[in-house]
């Protein structure tokens, strides 16, 4: 399958194409058209299977064709992750995408200086990439605000959970607007991320791969 066969406009195939990517993976193949379409979703799935694309590429289509928002520390797309290796690289792989597009991409991890963070996050972005600790530090100082991403993406739900993000999670999902769209990924389905779907998550849809 191609992208342009998943709904993907002209503007991205060709920047996909540019990147190499002529043919979708099994995961974007399933994920891509129940994004575009609102679903929320559960996906099951490892690293190294193209699922970075499955809700980037998606997400970012449905924010070119929004409205911009004024207020630039309004960010317009939250999408979580368990690591700062991770972070980065779902980072990199966005930058790639959104090339040709206006879309920005800010990273925040935790370790690395707050202050620059804060100050990249002024300049405004529509897209932000996040640890969920450093996050909340960030928005009890006011560097960013949640109230109007329309996308939240929690990637490697597993492993957020190890390592103890459940209540910074909780917290995080108070803070952005119930009317949003949420993408859930994970490469295992315990008790805790079946809940967790259950509580953020509107009648997902379910791939897997
Ligand atoms: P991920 O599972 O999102 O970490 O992706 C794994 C790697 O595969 C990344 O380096 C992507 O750039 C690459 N990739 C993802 N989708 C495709 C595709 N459809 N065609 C070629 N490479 C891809």
């Amino acid at each position: 399958t191609t992208f342009h066969d998943l709904g993907l406009s002209k503007t991205i195939v060709a920047t996909l194409s540019a990147l190499g990517f002529e043919k979708a993976t099994p995961i974007q193949e399933k994920a891509i058209p129940l994004v575009l379409e609102g679903s929320d979703l559960i996906g099951l799935a490892q690293t190294g299977t193209g699922k970075t694309a499955a809700f980037g590429l998606p997400m970012i289509e449905k924010l070119l064709a929004e409205a911009r928002r004024p207020d630039p520390r309004n960010i317009r797309a939250l999408i979580l992750a368990p690591t700062r290796e991770l972070v980065n690289q779902i980072a990199d792989n966005l930058r790639d995408f959104v090339k040709k597009t206006p879309l920005r991409v800010v990273t925040v991890v935790g370790g690395a200086s707050i202050n620059k963070q804060s100050e990249m996050l002024s300049r405004g972005t529509d897209i932000l990439v996040a640890t969920p600790g450093r996050l909340l530090d960030l928005v009890a100082r006011k560097a960013v605000t949640l109230t109007q991403a329309r996308y939240l993406v929690l990637d490697e739900a597993d492993q957020m959970l190890d390592l103890g993000f459940i209540h910074d999670l909780r917290k995080i999902s108070k803070l952005v607007p119930k009317n949003r769209q949420t993408l859930l990924f994970s490469a295992t389905m315990p008790k805790l991320i079946a809940e967790l779907a259950g509580e953020y998550l509107v009648n997902p849809k379910k791939v897997e791969v």
